[in-house]
C-alpha cells in the first residue's frame, strides 16, 4: 500500500566525482520524496546517475565520489527525521545495513568469498544484535534462505560463494539483506548479471517478501518492463537530473518528456515483428562535458532554440507528475 508517509526525502541533491580529467557531475541537483510502503523506481540509461544517487542514499558512493550539496533526510519511523548526508562513520554504521539494505548488481562482488554464505548472514544478525549466538544465526540463515526459494536451502547455507550459481548469489544477498528487517532497501539493477529465467524468479521472491514485510523498495533499472510490474511511482533520470516523474501507470499512458517517450519505444514489443528494433539515437552526454540548456537537446526531435540555451523549468502537470521539459512550459502540449 503506498501511504503519504516519507520514508526518505531528498532535496537538491548533489553528488559529484573529482577526476584528473575534471569535476563529473554524476548527480546535479535532484529531488524527490518516496513513501513508506511504496515500491520506487529510478529509472535511464546506463550514466544517467541512478545509481550514483541509490549509492548515496545509503552512503556508498565510492572516491573520489562526494555529496556536494543538498539533503537525505530518512525517516525510520514517522516524524523521526535523520540527515544521512550529516551522519558521521559510527552513526551510519547503526543505520545502513540494518534500516537501509542494499543489493547491488553483482552478488559476487557483494560476498565474501573467504567465508559461507550462511556465516555471513550470522554474522550481520549477531553484528546488529538480531541474534545473541551464531548458533542461532544459522538458523535464521536457513529460515531466510527458505523464504528467498533458495533451492535445497539448508545445505546452501553452508555453502561458499563460489559453489553457488549467480541466482543463488543473488538470493543469498536479498536474505542477508533482509535478516536485519530494513526499513528501506534499495535494490541496484538487481538481476541485471543474471539469466532471464532467474530475473523473473528474483524479481518474484523481491515483489513476495516486500509485501510481506511492508517493505519501502528503491528499485534501480533501466528495464521498462520491469518498471511496469514492480514500480507504484517512477523517476526517469537522464545526464544526473530528474526529467519526469510520475505514477506508473500514468507515466506508461501518457509519458510527457521527450525522452520518456523515446525509452518507451524503445521497449521492443513481443507481438510485433519488426524490421529492426527502436532506438534512442546518441548516447548519454559526457558528463564531463554536458551540454548547455537542456541536456537531452542533442538527441531530442523537438528541440527549439531556446532548449540550446537555458535550462528548461519544472512543470507540474497535475500535482503527481512533473517534468522538466519547454514543451510544458506555457501551459501542456501532448
Ligand atoms: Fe527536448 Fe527542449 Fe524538452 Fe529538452 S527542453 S526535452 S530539448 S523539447
Amino acid at each position: 500500500m503506498t501511504g503519504r508517509d516519507p520514508i526518505i526525502v531528498v532535496r537538491d541533491l548533489h553528488v559529484y566525482f573529482y577526476t584528473h580529467a575534471g569535476i563529473v557531475r554524476a548527480v546535479d541537483g535532484i529531488s524527490f520524496t518516496v513513501y513508506r510502503g511504496e515500491t520506487f523506481c529510478l529509472v535511464g540509461e546506463t550514466g544517467c546517475g541512478k545509481s550514483v544517487t541509490a549509492k548515496a542514499l545509503a552512503r556508498i558512493v565510492p572516491p573520489p565520489g562526494k555529496i556536494v550539496k543538498g539533503e537525505i533526510i530518512f525517516y525510520p519511523e514517522p516524524g523521526k527525521p535523520i540527515d544521512v548526508t550529516k551522519l558521521g562513520e559510527k552513526e551510519l554504521e547503526r543505520i545502513r545495513g540494518r534500516l537501509i539494505a542494499y543489493v547491488f548488481q553483482d552478488p559476487s562482488a557483494a560476498l565474501d568469498p573467504l567465508y559461507t554464505v550462511g556465516y555471513q548472514l550470522a554474522e550481520t544478525v549477531k553484528h546488529h544484535g538480531i541474534v545473541k549466538s551464531f548458533k542461532e544465526g544459522f538458523q535464521l540463515a536457513a529460515k531466510l534462505f527458505r523464504k528467498v526459494l533458495m533451492p535445497d536451502a539448508d545445505e546452501r547455507v553452508k555453502a561458499y560463494p563460489h559453489e553457488l550459481s549467480g541466482g543463488m548469489k543473488q538470493r543469498s544477498v536479498i536474505a542477508i539483506s533482509l535478516s536485519t528487517e530494513p526499513k528501506l532497501l534499495i535494490a541496484d539493477e538487481p538481476t541485471t548479471a543474471l539469466d532471464v529465467t532467474v530475473q523473473a524468479q528474483v524479481m518474484d521472491v523481491l515483489k513476495r517478501l516486500k509485501e510481506e514485510k511492508n517493505l519501502t523498495l528503491i528499485l534501480i533499472t533501466h528495464n521498462m518492463g520491469l518498471v511496469a510490474e514492480m514500480c507504484d511511482r517512477v523517476a526517469v533520470m537522464y545526464a544526473g537530473k530528474i526529467v519526469e516523474e510520475a505514477p506508473v501507470d500514468e507515466l506508461f499512458k501518457q509519458p510527457l518528456h521527450p525522452y520518456t517517450k523515446m525509452l518507451l519505444q524503445a521497449v521492443p514489443d513481443p507481438s510485433r515483428r519488426v524490421e529492426r528494433l527502436e532506438s534512442i539515437p546518441g548516447s548519454v552526454p559526457n558528463p564531463l562535458n554536458l551540454p548547455p540548456g537542456c541536456r537531452f537537446h542533442p538527441r531530442c526531435p523537438h528541440a527549439l532554440k531556446r532548449c540550446r540555451e537555458e535550462e528548461p523549468p519544472e512543470v507540474y502537470v497535475s500535482p503527481s507528475h512533473r517534468v522538466v521539459c519547454w514543451l510544458y512550459a506555457g501551459g501542456r502540449r501532448g
